[in-house]
């Protein structure tokens, strides 16, 4: 019988094979006390080594196939079983108090996972897991349980677990393993991190495929979708499914360090990742990005329990901008409300938050904030070329407000002879109708424009973006948008600025070819869309992207216009 279920995709691919059910004797603690203290103490170190072996491996295996930063990881599981305070702790309790081994590692272990788990830093929080695996696999040496081997499999199959430790996922071959799903974990899980670096696609946070499956079932499974099927009814039709997925990314890999060229030879779009904090700047790089063209800064504050100071937000921007190593970095600042919210900050409350007090309209009433980030802002600009973004720009004066507050923070940081770039930019948001509408008139004030589509359809149709009642009327494609891009487009190149998108629009294989067509100077999207924009492009000539996006602008509907680019595309 078929059955279908949803999970979160954490690694992007299709797989289709037999279920592999990693069931693990679950470890039970005895908690009787040993009755002879030296039998214990060899028992736990003889433990110690056989684990100790295991990591070696595992991190050669690891150099192999992951490289040199994820073996790192059991490098570090190795000086957790080194670490002198915690195997004192342990013996301790197993000479003074008679515990038997596993259970004085047991109660160790527990306090150090407790203790990095609560701690509000994501690198203590990941400590927690590489804890919780290293005393895992020694606890299982003690009790003399056995330890799963995934190295040795050796038929393709998908792995259906409770959760996959990163030591666990580490031995994974792709030749055999086409995928994994499990019970739990998300896209920031270490097991999902190590899925994408692996190349084998996962769906994470199922919660009941462990007992939904049996040992010889079929599974299918999207990794970009979440969506999973036991025992699918058309198994044919995933299978072709996941032939198209390979030869698309087989295709699309070169597509990474190509040049963003058009197939006439046009060589001035450029391509761009959208991050959320320092940490994504590699997946950028990686995917063949020019730039960043979306620095969501808020992040930095809603991470926080208290507003980030000056210097703080200056090592974060620096960090960003060095990594880029003089690739253009666009930083917006910050866009707070709406359904951003800060615990540590109340903000009025009000009948329509998304119309309300929110982004530029707040740090333009809120200078003493607003003016921390600038400066941070301004300094990390002397490390190479950032842009500055103001979001949610309505009127002309908002923009020039924000600007000269900028150039007189400017003046300031100089007079303390502070360094500031010289390649800085200052832009704006493009992202509410009457913003777009008046472009020309703001292009006179600002260096660029980058469309932020996700509000600026939101607020085009008046169909909240949050509501899972009105998304049909999420329309890139209705008319209405497309003629509003071009006036912004337009309206940019009027006075020889650029213009840029950042919404999730920029992205979409079906947008490209009409935003080429309109003239789109900046394409900025999620890391991983890089490759395929640059695909499409290397398809198409400028005329026939000005062809239909002239088209386009003359349809009456989303489906219309739709029509038109995939019958462009049809052929390429
Ligand atoms: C947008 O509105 O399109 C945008 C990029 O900003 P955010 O999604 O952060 O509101
Ligand atoms: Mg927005």
């Amino acid at each position: 019988m078929s059955m279908k279920l949803k999970g979160i995709g954490a690694s992007n691919g299709i797989a289709v094979a037999k279920v592999y059910v990693l069931d693990e004797q679950p470890i039970v603690i005895p908690q009787e006390n040993t009755t002879d203290v030296e039998k214990e103490l060899a028992n736990v170190s003889a433990s110690i080594e056989k684990a100790k072996t295991d990591l070696v491996n595992l991190q050669k295996i690891a150099l192999e196939k992951l490289g040199e930063e994820k073996a790192a990881i059991f490098e570090a599981h190795a000086s957790i079983l080194e670490d002198p305070a915690m195997s004192e702790e342990f013996t301790a309790l197993i000479k003074e108090q008679n515990y038997n081994g596993a259970k004085a590692i047991d109660e160790v272990a527990t306090k150090y996972i407790e203790m990095f788990g609560a701690m509000d830093d994501d690198y203590f929080r990941e400590r927690a897991a590489d804890v919780k695996d290293v005393t895992e696999r020694l606890m299982r040496y003690v009790l003399g349980l056995p330890v799963a081997d995934l190295a040795t499999i050796n038929e393709e199959v998908i792995i259906v677990a409770e959760d996959l430790t990163p030591s666990q996922t580490a031995q994974l071959n792709p030749l055999f393993v086409k995928g994994f799903a499990c019970n739990i974990g998300g896209r920031t899980s270490h097991a999902a991190i190590m899925a994408r670096s692996l190349e084998i696609p996962a769906v994470l946070g199922l919660k009941t495929i462990v007992h939904s499956v049996k040992e010889n079932d079929i599974l299918a499974m999207d990794g970009l979708t979440g969506e999973v099927e036991i025992n699918p009814a058309n198994k044919d039709e995933w299978t072709k499914k996941a032939e198209k997925f390979k030869q698309e990314q087989a295709e699309l890999e070169k597509f990474k360090t190509l040049p963003t060229v058009t197939k006439d030879g046009f060589d001035k779009f450029i391509l761009e990742g959208n991050i959320g904090s320092p940490k994504d700047v590699a997946a950028v790089l990686e995917n063949g990005g020019e730039g960043v063209g979306l620095f969501r800064s808020e992040f930095l504050y809603m991470d926080n329990d208290h507003f980030p100071t000056e210097d703080e937000q200056f090592e974060a921007y620096k960090k960003v901008v060095s990594d880029m190593n003089g690739k253009v970095t666009i930083i917006r600042t910050l866009d707070i409300g709406g359904d951003k919210k800060l615990s540590y900050f109340e903000f009025p409350e009000e009948m329509n938050p998304f119309l309300g007090y929110r982004a530029i309209r707040f740090t333009l009433d809120r200078k003493d904030i607003f003016r921390d980030q600038i400066r941070a802002l301004l300094r990390a600009s002397a490390f190479g070329p950032i842009g500055i973004m103001f979001p949610m720009i309505a009127t002309v004066d908002e923009f020039k407000a924000a600007k000269q507050f900028t150039l007189d923070c400017k003046v300031e940081l100089e007079k303390e002879g502070v360094k500031v770039g010289a390649d800085l930019e200052i832009g704006m948001m493009v992202e509410i109708p009457a913003a777009a509408v008046n472009a020309e008139n703001f292009a006179k004030h600002a260096d660029f424009f980058s469309v932020g589509t996700n509000d600026l359809i939101q607020y085009s149709m008046a169909a909240d973006r949050m509501s899972e009642h009105v998304t049909y009327l999420y329309q890139p494609y209705n008319p209405s948008i497309l003629r509003l891009l071009k006036l912004t487009i337009d309206g940019a190149h009027k006075h020889g600025k650029w213009a840029g998108m950042c919404g999730e629009m920029a992205g979409e294989p079906e947008a490209v070819p009409l935003l080429m067509g309109l003239g789109l100077d900046a394409y900025s999207m999620s890391a991983t869309s890089i490759p395929q924009a640059r695909s499409i492009m290397s398809k198409l000539t400028l005329e026939e992207t000005q062809t239909l996006a002239a088209k386009a602008l003359e349809c009456e509907t989303s489906d219309e216009v739709l029509a038109l680019v995939n019958d462009l595309m049809k052929n390429k």
